[in-house]
């Protein structure tokens, strides 16, 4: 049996492993992004943190990296990302394979997140299914027929940037009313600030730097302003699922991510509207759930499609 690495590049960390076929986790770590050093450089720091804890695993065949931002999977190019500045247009899968010695898969986080819950988490023996990213971007990876959907030119799932709402809030994407504008992690912040304006003596009202996870805690203590918040950021969720609902027919949508952190506080009115909006009965037997792998989705994701692509060769 054979072992890959697995690789998450985020914004500010990197979350590596080395992996069995079986998506077992024989060595786990993080070691900080450091995009501004460059891609050769950050592909180094990797290759060295893996040097220094491979021994007694001689076969290791493979590496696995998800990364945020567009990429292109088939010709392992990171176009750009908004989570590592200057990183555009880097050959990612060429220096990986060059610097580790290994053939090298490279794809979207989102996707990644999405292959290692339909192989080992919530989605688990579903064919069709949604894995939904929840967070500062709302992303999502699609498995269709029990295979990976990256679509024509790789960009398929951008959940985040379907319309809900025509001429609605700008989004950082440049367009208006993108469903991230609506539940991303900064418009869910927006939304509790604006409530708070209303109610003086709120106890949400002194926290400094207010997160979705301050607005969370209030919630899950009763906190009413919280619960509301929450409860208007999953009826724009609710619609954003109908839409993907209505054109992907899933059996279960898993929702990650740190917002998802939330759990049925924000998934219960997300599942209502949902409810309300759907066009016909026959859609309601799609299951919406928290997902299983926490912030481990995507390096599990990573090598799971590394060990897979190797099975299709
Ligand atoms: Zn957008």
């Amino acid at each position: 049996m054979g072992f890959v690495y697995g690789i998450d590049i985020g914004g500010t960390n990197i979350k590596l492993g080395i992996v069995d076929s079986g998506g077992g986790v024989v060595k786990e770590g993080m070691i900080p992004t450091g995009a501004e050093e460059g891609p050769r450089a950050v592909t180094a720091r990797i290759s060295k943190w893996f040097d220094s804890c491979k021994k007694n695993i001689p076969d290791i065949d493979r590496v696995g990296v998800g990364c945020a931002g567009l990429v292109d999977s088939k010709k392992g190019i990171l176009f750009s990302s908004p989570n590592l500045p200057g990183w555009s247009n880097v050959e990612l899968g060429k220096l990986f394979s060059e610097e580790l010695n290994l053939p090298a898969i490279i794809d979207n986080d989102a996707n990644c997140a999405a292959y290692g819950e339909f192989r080992l988490g919530a989605g688990k023996g579903v064919k069709h299914f949604i894995c939904v990213t929840l967070g500062t971007g709302v992303g999502a990876g699609l498995i269709i027929n029990g295979r990976l959907h990256r679509g024509f030119s790789g960009q398929a799932g951008e959940i985040g940037h379907t319309l809900i709402k025509v001429e609605g809030r700008l989004c950082g994407c440049g367009n208006r009313g993108c469903l991230e504008a609506y539940i991303g992690s900064s418009a869910i912040v927006e939304r509790a600030k604006k409530m708070l304006e209303q109610e003086s003596g709120n106890s949400l009202a002194g926290v400094e730097q207010l997160s979705v996870k301050d607005i969370t805690k209030a919630a899950e203590d009763g906190n009413e302003i919280a619960i509301r918040t929450l409860e208007k950021t999953g009826w724009y969720f609710g619609i954003g699922l109908v839409n993907a609902v209505h054109i992907i027919n899933p059996e279960v949508i898993a929702v990650g991510g740190g917002v998802s952190g939330a759990g049925d506080l924000i998934l219960n009115p997300t599942r209502e509207s949902f409810a309300e909006h759907v066009m016909n009965d026959i859609f309601l037997d799609v299951r919406i759930v928290t997902a299983q792998l926490g912030n481990k989705a995507s390096f599990l994701g990573a090598a799971m499609l590394a060990f897979d692509h190797k099975q299709e060769d």
